[in-house]
Formats: C-alpha cells, structure tokens, sequence
C-alpha cells in the first residue's frame, strides 16, 4: 500500500528511483558535515554526480548522530583525487578516495557495478561464493543494488536536498526493519559478514531482522568461518563498540553466529561466574560508548576471555606449574586459541597480556613493589579490570578499594598504607599466625612467588 502510494505520489516506474524531496525526508544539509557538503559539492561542480551515501543518511534518517559520512560518486578514483588538493588513494578489496577537508577526513568511493553480468568481467569468487576482489564501477543503480540493507542504499543530495531510493529503503525505515537487498541466501554467501552486520545494525537501530532476511542465518552462519580472521576482527570490534554489544552478542548467540568468532565465549557465557563477568563487562562498555568515553579494544578481549584463562591457570596450578610461569602459559594458550578464529592485532594482544599479567600483582601490598605497579603504562586499566572481577564476585573487593585509595592516596597516605599492609614483627606475627585472617596469609605467600 504504501510504496503504490510512495511511487504514485513521486512517479517511480519499474527500476527507477523514487527521488524524495526533503519535506518528506526531512534531512536538512546543515545535519551533515562541512568536509562531506564541501566534497560533494565540488565533485558536481567538476561535473560529476554525488552523494552522502550509507550509514550518514540511514542515521540521519532514524535520529541518530552519525559517525563519518561517505561520498559516492560516478567519478572514478583517479578522477576524483585530481579534484582535491589532499586526496590519497586507498584500498585493496575496494579502492577508494581519503579526502582531506580541515580536520575531517571524507571517503569517496566510485559506483560499484554488477559482477554478475553475462557479457561484463565476473568478480572473483571462492568455492563458497564469496567475492575476492571487486573493482568493477558502474551506474548509481548498480551501486545501489550493491549494497546490503535497503536502510543503506539510501543516496542524499546536499544541494538538491533529495534522497534517491531504489530498494524502497524509506519505508522500511519508517517500518525499523532491516531488509536484504535481492537475494538473502546469495548475498550473504557473497560475504558473509553481512550476517554479522545484519546482528549489529539491528541492535543499533533497534530495528527487526525482516523474515526474510533473517532466515538464511541460522543455515549459512558457519560461513563465517571462511572470513578471513583480520576482517572478522575488524567487525567484531565494530560490534562490540557499537554501544549495543550485550544485545549483539546474545543476538549472535541465537542466531548460532558465534561460534567462529569468540569459540572461548560460548563456554564461558554458560558458567555462572563467567556469565556475570562477561555481563559486567559489556555493559561497562555500552556505557562508556554512550557517554562518549574511548574504550580500549585491549581491555574489552581482556574481559571477553578472562575466564579461560582462569581456568587454564586453575589447571595448570593444579599439575603443579609455579603461579606466575602457569599464568603466562595460560595467557599464550588462550590467545592462541582465540587467533585461529579471530586475528586479534598484535598490538592489542600486547595490551591484554599486559592486563592480565598485572592481576597477581595487585596481591603484593607492602615494599617498594606498590610503587612500582603505579607506573606500568597500562596500570588503570588493569585496576578498573580487577574492580570488574570484584564486582563479579571472583574476587575479594576489598582488594580492588585498597588500590583505588592507594592510587588516589597522596604521598604519607600511601605510606601509612603499606605499613598498615606490612606483615607484622616476628612477636607479633606468632600472634597473629593463630588467628589467621585469610586474606593475610594469601598475601604472604604470594608475595614471595614474584
Ligand atoms: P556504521 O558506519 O554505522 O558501522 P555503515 O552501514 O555505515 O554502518 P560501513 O562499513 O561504514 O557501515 O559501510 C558503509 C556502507 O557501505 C553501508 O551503509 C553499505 O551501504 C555499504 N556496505 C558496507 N559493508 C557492506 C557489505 N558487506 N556488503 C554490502 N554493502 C556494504
Ligand atoms: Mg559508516
């Protein structure tokens, strides 16, 4: 009913577009940047045609603040860079153009065109279907196709103020729903991390998965496994920074999505304690997102895979390792483990050891070694890490208080907290070893294994 009268009312035949005026779009050209306004304009003053395209307008549209704002063009990338005073030329799978307005950097990508037409070049498939390589340009139409979700194939014209839809995207905007364009099956065999992206996209929006859309999932979701693992990070980080990553991951548990991507979280969402932490920990960062807080990815895989390595510790300990050697070898184990499926960057792996390796640590209150522990680089995080665990229950949060005061203390303060956290004279000591308190003897002795 109401894309007959959509198509009426704007005079969309077969394969045309509906060109929406802003008095039903709403978009206004101040909502977008200056550094996309100013490349757009400039692009149609060359000659060529432009548009914000993709996630800007789709988020624009549903009253969201967009993150970065894209220009597609039927310019070529060659054509484009000549345009522009700073303009580079990226890109592998797709190439496209960085162009550099003030502070702002704006990606400009030329029209993609079908690669499945009979007599034009063929992109380059795997066994399973999905695209290698994909540099064939083409029409606006063709480009739109392209594109995954209806919601996403949405085209803004900052000088005209019209949006240009060809996969009826407005209403399914108006109806929050997220639908494939053209075949599901088939476009998610092309990539699958649309699977992915359909999981994440919803639970930001808050839009449903149209049926249709959905239902491939659970047949094809082990295609995931075929991504390569340095994208699957990529996404996965987009996900769990989304803002909405509880939602997502357990979106991605019922969609049987996870398994080639965090294996270790499906064990560690069914223990109870695991289950608590990982919750604490995503709903601290969906939090942090929505305040506008940075996260650190580090410390986000640190929380996502903390209770393997606890248990490989526990184990290892348990054979009889020394604590510290069990700890390392559990760390390795378990980002090795995790790599196979998902290529965590060598950069932030550095950063999660780091996390982990400093938890012992926090167990020795007396001496110099305090001190020390203040100035390793990553010490914050790993304290905001160890009040997580205390709040998850896995260990005692009197610990956690202690450094925060301690890292707040000034310079006496700090002293007459190690004194107080000193194990007592030898007299005193004998007193004291009748009547234990658990936490003193614990420390004792670990502080002597480092
Ligand atoms: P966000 O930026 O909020 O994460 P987005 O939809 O903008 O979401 P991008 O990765 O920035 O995601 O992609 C920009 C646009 O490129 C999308 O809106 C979509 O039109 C197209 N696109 C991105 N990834 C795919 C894909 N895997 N298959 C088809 N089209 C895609
Ligand atoms: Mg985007």
């Amino acid at each position: 009913m109401i894309r007959q009268l959509i198509s009426r009312v704007f005079g969309r035949g077969p394969g045309k577009p509906a060109v929406v005026p802003s008095a039903r779009h709403g978009i206004r050209r101040e909502a977008i940047s200056n550094g996309s306004r100013r490349v757009v304009e400039t692009l149609q003053d060359s000659g060529y045609e432009a548009f914000v395209v993709g996630g800007a307008v789709r988020d624009l549209l549903a009253g969201i603040a967009p993150k970065d704002f894209d220009v597609a063009t039927d310019a070529t990338p060659e054509q484009v860079r000549r345009c522009f005073r700073r303009a580079r030329l990226i890109g592998r799978r797709f190439q496209i153009v960085h162009v550099t307005m003030g502070q702002e950097i704006v990606e400009v990508t030329t029209f993609r065109g079908h690669h499945d037409q009979r007599d034009g070049p063929r992109a380059q498939t795997d066994a399973q279907g999905r695209v290698l390589r994909d540099n064939v340009f083409g029409s606006q139409k063709e480009d739109a196709a392209r594109r995954d979700f209806t919601v996403n194939a949405l085209y803004y014209d900052p000088v005209a103020e019209t949006v240009t839809d060809y996969h009826h995207g407005l209403d399914d905007l108006e109806r929050k729903t997220l639908r494939m364009i053209g075949d599901p099956a088939t476009r998610y065999r092309e990539d699958p991390v649309r699977m992915l992206r359909a999981v994440r996209l919803a639970a930001k929006l808050d839009f449903v998965i149209d049926a249709g859309t959905q239902r491939p999932i659970g047949e094809l979701a082990g295609l995931i496994e075929n991504v390569p693992p340095s994208r699957l990070f990529d996404e996965m980080l987009k996900l769990l920074t989304s803002g909405h990553s509880l939602k997502c991951l357990q979106r991605l548990r019922a969609e049987g999505l996870h398994h080639g991507l965090l294996p270790l979280l499906d064990v560690i969402v069914e223990q109870p304690l695991g289950k608590r932490f990982v919750t604490l920990a995503l709903e601290n960062t969906d939090r942090r997102v929505r305040e506008g807080r940075p996260i650190s990815p580090g410390f986000l895989f640190a929380t996502l895979l903390w209770n393997e390595v606890l248990a490989r510790w526990e184990a290892l300990k348990a054979g009889g390792e020394r604590p510290i050697p069990a700890l390392h070898e559990a760390m390795n184990e378990t980002l090795d483990a995790q790599a196979e499926k998902l290529a965590i960057t060598r950069r932030v792996a550095s950063d999660i050891k780091d996390i982990w390796a400093i938890q012992p640590r926090f167990e020795v209150r007396s001496g110099k070694r305090p001190y020390g522990l203040l100035e390793q680089p990553r010490f914050k995080a790993a304290l905001d890490f160890l009040l997580m665990r205390a709040e998850s229950g896995e260990t005692d949060a009197a610990l956690g208080q202690w450094w925060q005061d301690f890292l707040d203390a000034d310079g006496p303060k700090r002293v007459a907290m190690l004194l107080e956290q000193t194990p007592a004279a030898p007299k005193k000591r004998r007193h004291r070893k009748r009547k234990p308190a658990a936490n003193a003897a614990e420390v004792e002795s670990e502080g002597e294994t480092h």
